[in-house]
């Protein structure tokens, strides 16, 4: 009954035993950012700025950028707006900027690499996110973060930018949070050490499963063995989140994973801050919280810790959310 619907999607997502977790959309436009608002979005857990360069016929300007920014900034009101920077490469291809063929795209000359290589490009994307921090609560992310250096090399251009624009005189954001994707096992597994220099973490499955499993996320030949379920992807999430509030950093996941009601009971377990996903599966992923408890919810994490594969996995999340709501 879509009254019913429409009522999680104005609740916030608390658990039977009281403990809320924020629910995010992954948005690429400013028309996406309204439909985000009324099926209940509390934020932007993603901001695909890809998908504003792919609908552009050359490269867009500092002042376009801005712009789309400060309009979805402006729809969203005092909640808070993640902006990745550009996740080109792999299978996103942009017309006007060549890349040459290369045997593994995924693996290849993507996303922060080739922001870092064509640092005008980062810059003038920079400058725009910056400009539009100055009206509402704006945070940068880094995509497909490999290792610190990378980090390292993304945050001071990041401080750069702040000094071009103090110099010029124009306002934004002083104490903007910048923080990573987490969707490079490398990263993962180091996660205690990114957590000490971040502002946050948020967890991309796409492609931390695609990269941990080895198994192209696009490939229907090997589908079956591309599972968010997998016992592996299951520990490392728990070492990122460990990780994390070890440091008092906030971790979020923006992957498929946490629009996926099945998968709730375990999320909240992990203790994940925030989940962020298409914004036609929040008032279901609302639903799943509210029918959970957070003490059986850890229990069933306990058991699935100790399983070591994905259909086991599977069948006992599968049986848990059958008898949970
Ligand atoms: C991810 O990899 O999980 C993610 C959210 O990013 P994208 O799907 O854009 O690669
Ligand atoms: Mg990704």
């Amino acid at each position: 009954d879509e009254s019913v619907w429409q009522a999680y999607a104005a609740q916030e997502a608390v658990t039977q035993d009281g403990h809320r977790i924020e629910i995010g959309a992954n948005i690429g436009t400013a028309a996406d950012a309204r439909y985000a608002v009324e099926q209940g979005a509390e934020g932007i857990g993603l901001l695909r700025t890809e998908l504003i360069y792919m609908a552009e016929a050359s490269l867009p300007d500092e002042e376009m950028q801005f712009n789309v920014y400060k309009e979805i900034v402006r729809v969203m009101g005092d909640k808070s707006v993640i902006i990745r920077t550009l996740d080109i490469g792999g299978d996103k291809e942009l017309s006007y900027l060549k890349i040459p063929k290369e045997m593994n795209p995924f693996l290849g000359y993507r996303a922060i690499r080739l922001c870092l290589d064509q640092k005008p490009l980062f810059v003038t994307q920079l400058r725009a996110i910056l400009r539009a921090s100055a009206y509402g609560k704006i945070k940068i992310m880094f995509p497909m973060i490999s290792g610190i250096e990378e980090w390292r090399s993304a945050r001071s251009i990041v401080e750069e930018v702040k000094g071009q624009l103090r110099t010029e005189g124009r306002v934004f954001d002083e104490n903007i949070q910048v923080g990573i994707m987490v969707e490079v096992p490398s990263v993962a597994v180091m996660a205690r050490q990114f957590a000490r220099e971040v502002d946050f973490f948020s967890i991309g499955t796409n492609d931390l499963v695609q990269y941990t499993l080895a198994v192209d996320r696009m490939n229907e030949k090997i589908d079956y063995l591309y599972d968010h379920f997998n016992p592996a992807i299951i520990n490392l999430l728990q070492t990122v989140v460990n990780a994390a509030h070890a440091a008092g950093k906030f971790v979020g996941m923006c992957g498929g994973m946490a629009g996926d009601p099945k998968a709730v009971p375990l999320l909240l377990a992990l203790g994940l801050d925030e989940l962020s996903m298409s914004a036609t599966a929040i008032r279901k992923v609302k639903h799943a919280v509210s029918q959970m408890e957070l003490t059986k919810c850890k229990a069933l994490l306990e058991d699935v810790l100790k399983m070591s594969t994905a259909q086991d996995i599977r069948l006992k999340v599968e049986s848990f959310c059958e008898n949970n709501g």
